[in-house]
């Protein structure tokens, strides 16, 4: 099932401000797109997700070419890979928040898994954050890295720079986010702290139990 394009604009539109409001965005440094029949809706180039109109939103075709609107976000391949690797997802968002760009500077101990299990509810939402090596943005080894692991991984954070997640719907894309951007200022709140962390059988748990 796709949205139709006027439903996807209303979404990127609204829950873009959404975004915004909330100071998880700033300036012009966040994308987002949706997936419909014919290819993407997705935020342009230099556009600030507080702003959006819907009618200047870039409407890409399968192949990369623009057919309406404005040029879209210079990370449209980075989207491109994600998508390609995850076909029943239909959206995807790029922040770059503060506390998962903070987590994305450290070093990665295990890059399948970086951000700790505190709670269970990032778990239950993306499963493990995995984190790819920094490269330039729109960098076509960006893309590649991201494309690699985005089978398994529908969270991600780029090294030195910031998150991404694909989900199947547009609430969920940012209701996972929300959930990334917690728990990363949480595992930075409790930096050095003795918190327990969830135990790998309670993961496992929440894997089965609400991970599809
Ligand atoms: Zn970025």
């Amino acid at each position: 099932m796709f949205l139709e394009e006027n439903q996807a604009k209303e979404q990127i539109v609204a829950f873009a401000k959404s975004i915004f409001d909330r100071g998880l965005t700033s300036g012009a440094s966040a994308n987002m797109s949706v997936r419909i029949e014919e290819g993407w809706v997705m935020t342009p180039t230099n556009t600030c997700f507080g702003f959006l109109n819907a009618d200047e939103l870039s409407v890409v075709a399968l192949d990369g070419t623009l057919l309406k609107g404005l040029p879209p976000s210079k990370e449209f391949r980075l989207h491109k890979a994600m998508y390609d690797k995850r076909p029943d997802d239909r959206c995807i968002i790029h922040l770059h928040s503060t506390y998962a760009t903070a987590l994305s500077c450290l070093p990665a101990e295990n890059a399948n898994n970086v951000v700790p299990t505190y709670t269970p509810y990032l778990t239950m939402r993306l499963g493990p954050i995995a984190m790819v090596p920094y490269f330039a943005p729109g960098d076509d080894h960006l893309a590649e890295a991201v494309g690699e692991i985005a089978a398994d991984h529908p969270g991600i954070i780029m090294a030195n720079h910031g998150p991404i997640v694909s989900a199947q719907t547009v609430e969920s894309c940012v209701y996972g986010m929300e959930e990334l951007e917690e728990s990363c200022k949480l595992a930075l709140l409790l930096q050095g702290l003795p918190a327990n962390k969830l135990t790998n059988e309670q993961i496992s748990t929440l894997l089965t139990r609400f991970k599809k």
